[in-house]
């Protein structure tokens, strides 16, 4: 993508009620726009982002044969009648009226309509397992929306449902899940830790979070440090249950409190069992060969919108955002610094042909900008390596290769650039 071409509204200021950092680096590097409180728009930027992370959740969602669905933002309050919790929710709940005076609801979650889908289908216990999952806006007219995308009142949630034939099943399913959670955040590069929580109006016996530790998070989590650099990844269900960490909530309700110390986080993914919560409430009998019984059912959620927040807010500078690779907008940054010549400018356009032909997603900054301008926006959007083509492009033929989170930087002739690239996008960080 050429710069010149790539809208990027980058501003040298927020306003003065942006009071988290990464709120104002996603307002400064153009990333988001606020429509209305809590409401906003995703510009090419931040929406690059937000596909990096989809993408992954996608692929690994799907590898484990977890389908795919799309289910609607607008709900009836009728399947919210039947769980009782169209009284309950109260105001988070974004409540519509139709032309036909029926009663409409922006869906804060999807319990209701899943376990409706499923008393459709699934007949038999032959149908089970299920497990579906969808990726949909929800609405949540939180009392406090505030830092932007992390505390939203519109939001883009993942979240997967499962159906099981009994407890045990349940358990195992949910014990696939979580370690799935484990992977996903892996594998976007964010070191989160799963912590026991309590699993509040949505009701049942088995749920956990999973936060990442930062110093400006609004949650509370107690944990004995240790788990920080635990690999929970291979856990089976009691390994699970006798984690260490729990959220502030939870820890209330337990009494051992030794060895545990409290930590500032962020929630980015959260995973019930609710069991027959559902089922029964909506009468959903399943036909086995000894009798009808109702299906045991969980679900499991991830703030997908939240992420790349929570992701800046644990890893920036004073110039910007470092973004991991796993979910950078783009791998490479290169920066043209003599746009007015004609040897610098055909090198550059060869080079970003070159590296794009690799599959590797590159940000070419082909403005007529001063090179001022064109350092601190690419350090503002915070692409973890930048390429820049200036003087010692004319004198002796090199590039420099700046790495973003230390800026450490290579001077290297022009033929082993692209190799070198390659290597340092393959780095371990
Ligand atoms: P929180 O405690 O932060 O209000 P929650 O427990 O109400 O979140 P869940 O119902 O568990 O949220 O939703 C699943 C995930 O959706 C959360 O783990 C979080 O990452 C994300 N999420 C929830 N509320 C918001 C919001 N207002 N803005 C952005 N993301 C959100
Ligand atoms: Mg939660």
């Amino acid at each position: 993508m050429k710069f010149s071409n790539f809208f990027i509204p980058t501003l040298k200021e927020s306003s003065s009620d942006v009071k988290m950092r990464s709120h104002d680096l996603m307002i400064r590097s153009g990333m988001i726009r606020q429509e209305t409180s809590g409401i906003y728009s995703w510009m090419p930027l931040g929406f690059r982002v937000l596909k990096k992370i989809i993408d992954k959740i996608e692929f690994l969602h799907d590898e484990k044969g977890i389908n795919q669905i799309l289910m609607p933002t607008i709900q009836s309050s009728d399947i919210w009648r039947i769980s009782n919790r169209y009284d309950t929710y109260g105001k988070e709940m974004l409540r519509i009226i139709d032309r036909n005076n029926k009663d409409l609801l922006y869906g804060p979650t999807n319990e209701e309509m899943i376990t409706a889908i499923g008393k459709q289908y699934i007949k038999s216990y032959k149908n089970l397992p299920r497990r579906f999952y969808h990726i949909q806006t929800k609405f949540r007219d939180e009392i406090r929306p505030r830092y932007g995308v992390m505390r939203a009142r519109e939001f883009l949630m993942k979240d997967a449902y499962s159906f099981d034939i009994d407890e045990v099943n349940g358990e195992n399913t949910y014990c696939d899940f979580f370690k799935l959670y484990l992977k996903i955040f892996s594998q976007l590069g964010i070191p989160v830790i799963p912590v026991r929580a309590p699993s509040g109006e949505i009701g049942g016996n088995l749920s956990h979070e999973f936060h990442l530790v930062v110093r400006t998070g609004e949650s509370e989590i107690f944990l004995d440090s240790k788990l920080l650099d635990q690999s929970c990844e291979n856990f089976e269900l009691d390994q699970i249950l006798s984690l260490n960490s729990y959220t502030d909530d939870y820890f209330k309700e337990i009494e051992n409190k030794k060895n545990l110390e409290k930590f500032k986080s962020i929630e980015l993914g959260h995973i019930f069992l609710f069991g027959t919560k559902y089922s029964s409430s909506f009468n959903f009998n399943v036909d086995s060969e000894n009798g009808k019984f109702m299906p045991f059912m969980g679900s499991y959620g991830i703030g997908i919108s939240r992420i790349p927040a929570a992701v800046i807010e644990l890893s920036n500078d004073n110039d910007g955002i470092i973004w991991p690779k796993a979910i950078s907008p783009f791998s490479v940054h290169l920066i043209n610094l003599n746009v007015d010549d004609t040897e610098c400018s055909e090198f550059c356009e060869k080079f970003y042909k070159e590296i794009k032909s690799r599959d590797i997603d590159i940000l070419y900054d082909d403005r007529n900008e001063r090179p001022g301008k064109k350092f601190s926006d690419a350090d503002l959007i915070g692409i973890p390596l930048q390429v820049i083509c200036g003087n010692s492009f004319k004198k002796c033929r090199e590039l420099s290769i700046l790495k973003r989170s230390n800026k450490d930087q290579i001077d290297i002739g022009v033929g082993k650039a692209i190799k070198k690239i390659i290597e340092m996008i393959g780095w371990n960080e």
